[in-house]
């Protein structure tokens, strides 16, 4: 099943090139569809790490990719311009926090993050305090792959322990603890308050994903602590970076996560789901006052200018991307499978291997007690007609927006008879 070629020679993430994991070879996508080159074909409950939010295959974000080409593919960005750029750039000032008023396109979620941490680097600087750059953030926290996202990832689960000292050393505070939905404990923030105190003058910036840690772990916190945190960041003279390149465009029911707290960041990162998933772009967005005091500095400019900045064929499908979500009831819809996920989860939260069960928006997690065997669990998922990719102690979904609510349903129903069955008969399941 799993192409010999790909077996031996392509890396695929986070994989062994000595036993890798099995790969399902697709041939096309539509819709929330997977088409596997067998014929079956799968649900996806994915949205391919959260980017394809409108599904797969999408006529009009066709039609965006293929319009833009009859004009140019690229176009580099030092010194010309172009309307795919200027139009979305528009639109993305209308839909996030409102004072936020400057755009730096870049191009992955990792490199929206490096270009973050270096604005609040040269901001310091440039307003004379250049002992300020350093980092704080919470543990459990995601902000990509790249050296210095890196660093401000979990240091346990982002794997600090194989780069050592290659990788700058940043302050972690505990991961906040007051769920979403339940009472905001004070001592919640103690640990952040106490570090920004010790050490604000070496530290730049705060860089927090807001409501909803990802890939470190699915956690929903208490929007109590991104207020708190920002007032801890006004009083010390730190930047609040906020990571919403998984949370953006709509996922948690709000159009962007900082919604749920009402709390502005300085500068905040965007990427997966802006172009519904149909090429890597991201955005990098920061205040007036920031973007100023950084031309005012040393250098003059912001020191970042990749190959493939505002590539206009992203840029044109992420404008159409972010239209299509503008334009329809997406709460609404978003609302719709908050309703099905939460209907179909909770129950399995009374299974003695399951540790909890949370929603909120379009994602749905399950936590196990125990690690999950990834390998069996997957091509149990594919048996059974869906596309599920569990990691550590996490199954998990989150279906492109089109989802209906048959495919959701049946999602679900596949996906708990997997998670019920891994109990004691099955227990070979958990690593
Ligand atoms: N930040 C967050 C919160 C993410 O979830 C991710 C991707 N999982 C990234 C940054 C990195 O994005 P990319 O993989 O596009 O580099």
């Amino acid at each position: 099943m799993t192409d010999p070629f790909d077996l031996e020679h392509i890396w695929h993430p986070y994989t062994s090139m000595l036993n890798p994991l099995p790969t399902f070879k697709v041939k096309r996508a539509y819709g929330a569809t997977i088409e596997l080159e067998d014929g079956r074909t799968l649900v996806d409950g994915m949205s391919s790490w959260w980017c394809a939010i409108h599904g797969y295959n999408h006529l009009e974000l066709n039609k965006a990719v293929a319009d833009q080409l009859q004009n140019m593919a690229h176009i580099m960005f030092g010194g010309l311009t172009h309307d795919p750029a200027i139009e979305l750039g528009k639109l993305l000032l209308k839909i996030t926090p409102p004072s936020l008023d400057k755009i730096f396109y870049a191009d992955s979620g990792s490199v929206a993050v490096e270009v973050a941490l270096k604005m609040a680097v040269q901001y310091w600087a440039a307003l004379n305090q250049p002992a300020k750059t350093n980092f704080i953030t919470t543990r459990s926290g995601y902000h990509g792959d790249t050296w210095n996202a890196m660093s401000v990832c979990d240091p346990v689960t982002g794997m600090h322990q194989i780069f050592g000292t290659s990788l700058p050393n940043r302050i972690f505070v505990p991961a906040p603890q007051s769920r979403f939905d339940g009472e905001w404990n004070p001592h919640d923030i103690q640990q952040l308050k106490q570090q920004i105190e010790q050490h604000h003058h070496t530290i730049a910036a705060l860089i927090i994903e807001p409501i909803v840690q990802g890939a470190g772990g699915m956690r929903f916190y208490h929007p109590e602590y991104l207020r708190q945190a920002k007032a801890l960041c006004e009083q010390h003279n730190l930047l609040l970076i906020f990571d919403e390149i998984a949370t953006g465009f709509g996922r948690t029911g709000k159009m962007f996560a900082w919604e749920h707290a009402q709390v502005e960041p300085d500068i905040m990162c965007i990427g997966k789901g802006l172009t519904g998933g149909y090429m890597t772009l991201s955005a990098t967005l920061t205040t007036k006052q920031v973007a100023e005091s950084i031309s005012r500095g040393e250098a003059g400019v912001f020191m970042h200018g990749p190959t493939f900045m505002a590539n206009p064929l992203a840029c044109a499908v992420a404008l159409r991307s972010t239209q299509l979500l503008v334009e329809q009831d997406w709460q609404g819809n978003i609302q719709r499978i908050e309703k099905i996920l939460a209907e179909q989860l909770t129950d399995l939260a009374q299974l003695d291997h399951v540790a909890d069960v949370r929603v909120l928006g379009a994602i749905g997690v399950v936590e196990l007690t125990s690690n999950v065997d990834m390998k069996t669990l997957q091509q149990q998922f594919v048996e059974r007609g869906i596309w599920v990719r569990p990691f550590g102690k996490l199954v998990y979904v989150m279906p492109p927006y089109v989802i209906t609510d048959d495919e959701l349903h049946y999602l679900l129903a596949q996906m708990s008879e997997v998670v019920k069955n891994m109990q004691g008969v099955n227990a070979n399941v958990l690593a």
